[in-house]
């Protein structure tokens, strides 16, 4: 079943030097249980693409065109306070900086009991003060927070980054919501709590069929993740498949090379290579394919036209190779 459908997405920003488009006609649906991981370098659109699918863009940002189906309603069009009770009960997002999600002047035992709240509301359920302090602790340790019984009486500012990234991925266990987005969600973690996060995200699919869009420009970390992977270059998405299948074989130039400079994916040693260059700004995109500055494929049409994103067995690529 499709929990979440985008359109034909188009995201523009205004700046002082003009408007300028971040995503360009992104279409792709998530379906309930899939884990679904968004790879790019950084500007590639991403944090952007996950920022609109929760509404909460930057006050410059706005809506071009397309539309993002969730639930049957298109939530580009949906009033404000419709909007607010779909955030952490339906679609819940762990920010790139995860105090974003949090509110200063609470402690993070007030923040997790009114996850509890939302979330006995919506379930219809009835917890008292100790079932709901269970609750919060269980979702504490389980993110393997020192202390359980004293971190929760701190406020946001006098924990660590880190700390504060598991208090976020706790409030998202407890609510449980229909999609989880989650950028970067580890980045400010060590490996091996990183390694319990990417358990706790496959647990909560695996208990909840929840669906989990994980933003990360780090490719082998979504490999351990995901089932799905979406490419995106320049606010396009620019290759989409099964997981297994693009690591094996991917068919899109910037795919592979973001692939073969992953050491402990591509096989032979020596072989690391990045991709040169690096990604064009917003303000000044190449014409024809935006990729073709830097890709290694490059032929004459590449510079002129640029692909669309094309079928292919299974796969979704955007390059004139495949045409
Ligand atoms: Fe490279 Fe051309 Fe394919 Fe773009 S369209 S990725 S430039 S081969
Ligand atoms: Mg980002």
């Amino acid at each position: 079943m499709k929990v979440l459908e985008v359109k034909n997405l188009s995201v523009g920003y205004k700046s002082l030097v003009g408007k300028f488009r971040v995503l360009h006609n992104v279409t792709f649906s998530v379906e309930s249980g899939e884990i679904i991981g968004i790879v790019g370098e950084s500007g590639s659109g991403k944090s952007t693409l996950g920022h609109s699918i929760i509404r909460l863009l930057p006050p410059n940002a706005y809506f071009e065109g397309g539309e993002i189906l969730f639930q049957g309603k298109d939530i580009t069009k949906i009033p404000e306070k419709e909007m607010v009770s779909i955030r952490g009960n339906g679609i819940f997002m762990i920010f790139q900086n995860p105090l974003n999600s949090l509110n200063p002047v609470k402690t993070v035992e007030y923040q997790l009991l009114e996850a509890v709240r939302v979330k006995a509301s919506r379930d219809g359920k009835n917890f008292d003060e100790k079932e709901a302090r269970e609750i919060i602790l269980n979702a504490v340790k389980d993110v393997r927070l020192p202390d359980p019984e004293e971190i929760i009486k701190k406020y946001p500012h006098q924990l660590s980054g880190g700390q504060v990234q598991r208090v976020v991925i706790a409030m998202a266990l407890i609510l449980r919501p229909k999609i989880l987005i989650a950028d970067e969600p580890t980045s400010a973690l060590d490996v091996t709590i990183q390694a319990q996060v990417v358990k706790l995200f496959k647990q909560l699919r695996e208990e909840e069929g929840i669906s989990i869009l994980f933003i990360s420009h780090d490719i082998s970390l979504v490999y351990a993740i995901a089932d799905r992977i979406i490419v995106m270059y320049a606010g396009r998405i620019m290759e989409d498949g099964n997981i297994e299948e693009v690591i094996k074989n991917p068919m899109h130039p910037y795919t592979q090379g973001l692939i073969s400079s992953i050491p402990t994916i591509s096989k032979k040693e020596g072989e690391l290579r990045v991709i040169e260059g690096s990604p064009p700004s917003f303000l000044v995109l190449p014409t024809g394919c935006k990729f073709h500055p830097r890709c290694n494929k490059v032929m004459d049409i590449c510079r002129n036209k640029e692909p669309e994103l094309k079928e292919i067995n299974n796969r979704r690529v955007r390059c004139w190779l495949y045409e």
